[in-house]
């Protein structure tokens, strides 16, 4: 079925469909003080020839960002680049992709999805930076063992990005209520803080974001703060004003629709923002 009727509803947070259309946003962004992180959108492939699209596509990205002079990284998800098929498929790929990043020293970030890639994620992001140091993978506050995960990337010198964490998943493995979350993500948050780890904060919850200024301010580390498109950009602007560094996540592509609706999850008053959006523009 073919949603693109929904486009001007969701432009909020999706750049849109082409790669055109990213590189008008990420430019905006940049004049705005922001650093850009672009993302191909999609999920779980199984297609071979989407899979090996895919890997086209972010060599696209890349060649765009050098001749557009743009400040920016690329973000992928593993499963985009063929996880659910198995391991050895994903490797081939990201090493593509990495070959080609090292060549033009752009920076790649690894989103962490559902919990059943995660070791396979993690193993492999370990490899690759052997290779690269410009790699970055996320980890996910929810997950009862995040501080754990985090000590292995930060004991490789490893590049962090801290999330809440987006999907669905038992009760068993992660912390679901609200404040449980926050506070593993504070835990997991000073111990970084400590380790002088590279550092992203990507998360829009107000409190941490001032809790992690009062750690910059203690400790003197200098670490990144993230946003998705099109949310509190208020707080950016007044990151930006306070001279901190920060980070636009920036997805776009046909295949948007999980990605809506995990930002539509997460604030349910976002359907109505979606609706206002197009008469507000
Ligand atoms: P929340 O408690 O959800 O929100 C705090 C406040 O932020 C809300 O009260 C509201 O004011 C605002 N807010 C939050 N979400 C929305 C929204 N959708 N619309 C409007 N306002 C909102 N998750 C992963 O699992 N894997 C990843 O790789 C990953 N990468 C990410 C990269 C970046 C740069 C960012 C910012 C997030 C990423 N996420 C990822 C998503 C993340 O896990 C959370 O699902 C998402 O950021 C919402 O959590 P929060 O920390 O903003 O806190």
């Amino acid at each position: 079925m073919n949603y693109d009727y929904l486009i001007p509803f969701v432009r909020r947070w999706v750049a849109g469909k082409t790669l055109e259309e990213a590189i008008n946003v990420a430019k905006n962004a940049n004049s705005n003080g922001y650093f850009v992180v672009l993302n191909y959108l999609g999920e779980e492939l199984t297609d071979p020839s989407e899979i090996k699209f895919t890997v086209f596509e972010y060599r696209r990205i890349m060649d765009r960002i050098i001749r557009d002079k743009i400040n920016a990284a690329i973000a992928l998800k593993p499963t985009q680049l063929g996880l659910c098929m198995g391991e050895e498929i994903y490797i081939e790929n990201l090493a593509e992709i990495i070959n080609y990043a090292k060549k033009r020293n752009i920076m790649v970030w690894i989103d962490m999805e559902r919990s059943i890639y995660l070791d396979s994620t993690i193993r492999t992001y370990l490899d690759f930076l052997k290779e690269y140091r410009e790699l970055g993978v996320a980890i996910q506050a929810y997950m009862r063992n995040a501080i754990e995960l985090a000590k292995l990337v930060a004991e490789k010198d490893g590049f962090i990005r801290l999330v809440k964490g987006a999907y669905k998943e038992s009760p068993e493995i992660v912390f679901t209520d609200k404040e449980e979350i926050r506070e593993n993500y504070k835990k997991v948050m000073k111990y970084l803080f400590e380790k002088k780890v590279r550092l992203e904060l990507a998360t829009h919850d107000e409190k941490l974001v001032y809790e992690a200024i009062k750690l910059v301010l203690k400790t003197n580390h200098n670490i990144e703060f993230a946003f998705l498109r099109g949310i509190r950009n208020d707080l950016k602007r007044w990151l930006v004003k306070e001279g901190m560094r920060v980070v636009e996540y920036i997805p776009y592509g046909p295949s948007w629709k999980d990605y809506v609706y995990r930002r539509i999850r997460e604030k349910r008053s976002n359907i109505l923002l979606a609706l206002t959006s197009v008469f507000t523009k």
